[in-house]
């Protein structure tokens, strides 16, 4: 009897040696073969006649025949070692061609029967051959003729035919497959039962669209369950915390509302005033926020933010925000100082201050004098510790991994947590990755902001942005300029910028030009910047630093070179750094190249809309990082292509969860993980 749990070794066609080797792969058991799908199917029903192959150059067909003839010869050109074998079936015989791999002759012989995949080409003399094709040969029982086989990745040096028996094996266990998911629930979600779903995806009975797209009901089956599993554990774990009342109290009162009157300096935008009150909702409820806060650049997410600080900081406890760069940390300080005027006790916490200064914050923090706190990722070090943390704020969440927010917001006690991001992220994926937060959305910009031109332009036509750059800073306008160095990278090669800088210098004898990057200190970087934003910089060079947050509304021409090498959402962010103040703001983007795709980007202004092109065009993982993309391994869902499988998942979910309670719920999801092992949150 062979059982899901039955080790790999008690299958047939396994030995101590494959066994090792299949363990090594992470296939232990009967269960795992299951759950091993193969990343492509061949229809061997249908073997294209060798005489039909001139209608399907260039395109993968299957060939099955006989081997008449085999030699190897090295070419006389190349020195290339080439082994060719001919193929004859009833209607013709074709040229097979493989390049440097000699041990072929000891492989494929005369007389064998092979199968072959490959595409069809002309050879320099006319002849049709198919070079370097899959092959297969047919000893003994033919077992796959006229069937659609199913094609597995490698696993060490198991032959493909035997790994096809091995899994093959495995579908003895199907009968004893317990099926993790509940009848109700799969009425719900519209599916079948489990066992049927892998037997299938094994051994599809037709290769039909449906099928190929990953559409068909064994593929919704495997999908869903993959989706339901990955939100009814964030549902899960949102609802034991949730358990979790929070200890403090907070209230609104009229004293507060007249001093965030009293700090605004300007109306805020409908969109603002709805988000306001989702927060300050959730900041008076008895359980803990968890809101995600997305909002394009420049549509003012901070001021909300100080907002609600403000009435956590008037109920008695402190606030921290955290950002991911210095020069963030600097312009979020001063400008809330500048709002606050002293009313609150802010500090700020960065790599740089000394060792005085940072026992003095520490000393702050843990006793509540220091009631608001700006800082980078030094605000994680350990040895602080807040006397009563009430809301944690993530700016710019993106460029934080998971476990960073985590360690925030561990040093509170249920703090009420706001992350805000300025990378819209289309619904489907919010959904996908931030199941278990709140989404608050301002989708409205403050009146009076420039639209802003944004031209593609070839490198050819530098002399002439360089003479309209000069126009413009005559009449007053400063200008960024952006080279393709993403600070995150491990190698920072500044030369690019170096001679960038060097080149621009030479062109603008008269003006002043400075350069930024992550290797200056964070007193220089800061200087750099304070000389920028006061106007005694005309150019400022630089890497993506200024990506995120800056703000010098003066600024009002941002040119980016080699364009193509930045994702769209990155271009939105850089673009967002201008268009703040009341001069016409222009983008350039300098690129010789992916000129379509930069040209889609000129058009739309909307940074929702950037995002779901930059998703179609990069894929989820290109999307958001590498830092995110580990939340999005699902074995076969994708989470872009199945966003409504993603959201029938997540109703169900909460469904499970409101008619079964936590517990149920709770057990579901752990026989679900136990069951697939494949989903992971980074
Ligand atoms: P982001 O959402 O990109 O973080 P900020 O919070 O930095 O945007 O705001 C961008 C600019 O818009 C700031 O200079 C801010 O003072 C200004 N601003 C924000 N809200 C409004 C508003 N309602 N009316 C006018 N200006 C606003
Ligand atoms: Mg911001």
């Amino acid at each position: 009897m062979i059982a899901p749990s039955t080790p790999v070794r008690f299958l047939q066609g396994v030995g101590a040696s494959r066994a090792k080797t299949l363990e090594e792969y992470g296939l232990t058991t009967a269960a795992d073969l299951l759950w091993f799908f193969p990343f492509r199917y061949e229809d061997r029903r249908h073997p294209t006649h060798i005489a039909d192959l001139g209608h399907h150059i260039e395109e993968a067909v299957l060939v099955r025949g006989r081997i008449i003839s085999a030699n190897s010869k090295v070419s006389p050109v190349k020195r290339m070692k080439i082994f060719e074998a001919v193929l004859e079936d009833d209607s013709g015989a074709v040229k097979l061609v493989w390049f440097n791999q000699p041990f072929l002759s000891d492989q494929i012989k005369r007389g064998d029967r092979l199968a072959v995949f490959g595409a069809p080409k002309l050879s320099n003399y006319g002849n049709l051959q198919i070079e370097s094709p899959d092959w297969e040969k047919f000893e003994g029982d033919e077992e796959d003729e006229g069937a659609i086989v199913p094609i597995y990745s490698r696993i060490g040096n198991i032959p493909p035919k035997a790994l096809r028996r091995i899994v093959a094996a495995s579908f003895h266990s199907l009968p004893a497959l317990e099926d993790p998911l509940p009848e109700d629930i799969r009425e719900t979600l519209h599916v079948g039962p489990l066992a049927s779903a892998l037997e299938q995806l094994h051994r599809p009975r037709e290769l039909d669209d449906d099928f190929l797209w990953r559409r068909s009901p064994a593929h919704r089956r495997v999908i869903l369950q993959e989706f339901f599993t990955f939100q009814l554990a964030l549902r899960v774990r949102r609802a034991r915390e949730e358990v979790k009342k929070k200890t403090r109290k907070i209230g609104v009162d009229d004293a507060m509302r007249a001093e965030v009157r009293k700090i605004l300096p300007f109306k805020l935008t409908r969109a603002q005033k709805r988000v306001v009150k989702e927060i300050v909702d959730d900041l008076q409820s008895d359980r803990p926020m968890y809101r995600l806060l997305q909002g394009d650049v420049g549509s003012g997410k901070t001021i909300v933010a100080l907002i609600a600080a403000l009435i956590v900081i008037r109920n008695g406890h402190q606030v921290a925000l955290l950002a991911p760069t210095e020069i963030l940390v600097e312009q979020h300080f001063q400008r809330i100082s500048q709002l606050l005027d002293h009313s609150v006790v802010l500090a700020k916490a960065t790599g740089s201050a000394t060792s005085g200064e940072r026992r003095t914050l520490h000393a702050g923090l843990r006793d509540g004098f220091v009631q608001l706190v700006v800082g980078t990722h030094a605000l994680l070090e350990e040895k602080i510790e807040f006397k009563s943390l009430g809301l944690a704020v993530v700016d710019e969440q993106h460029r934080f991994g998971v476990e960073q927010r985590q360690r925030l917001f561990a040093k509170g006690e249920t703090p009420d947590i706001l992350v805000m991001t300025a990378t819209p992220i289309p619904r489907s994926l919010a959904l996908a990755i931030y199941g278990d937060l709140e989404l608050s959305v301002i989708d409205e910009l403050p009146p009076g902001r420039q639209a802003i031109k944004t031209a593609v332009r070839a490198s050819t036509q530098l002399e002439r942005i360089s003479r309209f750059i000069e126009e413009e800073i005559a009449s007053g306008a400063q200008i960024y300029v952006v080279y393709p160095i993403i600070e995150e990278s491990e190698k920072l090669n500044l030369k690019p910028l170096k001679q960038g800088f060097e080149a621009i210098r030479v062109r603008f004898p008269n003006r002043q030009i400075a350069m930024l990057h992550g290797r200056m200190s964070p007193a220089d970087k800061e200087a750099t910047m304070q000389r920028f934003k006061a106007g005694e910089i005309d150019i400022l060079v630089s890497t993506t630093v200024i990506e995120v947050g800056i703000d010098v509304p003066n600024a009002s021409i941002m040119l980016i070179m080699d364009a193509d090498r930045f994702g769209l959402s990155q271009l939105h962010q850089l673009r967002g750094r201008v268009g703040r103040g009341a001069k016409k703001s222009y983008c350039i983007l300098v690129s010789d190249k992916e000129k379509d795709r930069l040209d889609l980007f000129a058009e739309t202004r909307d940074g929702f809309e950037v995002a779901e092109r930059d998703l179609q065009l990069r894929g989820p993982g290109e999307f958001l990082g590498t830092r995110q993309s580990g939340a999005l391994r699902f074995r076969m869902g994708n989470i872009v292509r199945d966003h409504e499988l993603m959201e029938r998942a997540r109703d169900t979910a909460i469904g499970v969860l409101g008619r079964d309670g936590v517990t149920r719920a709770e057990e579901l999801a752990r026989r679900l993980l136990g069951a697939e092992m494949t989903v992971a949150r980074d």
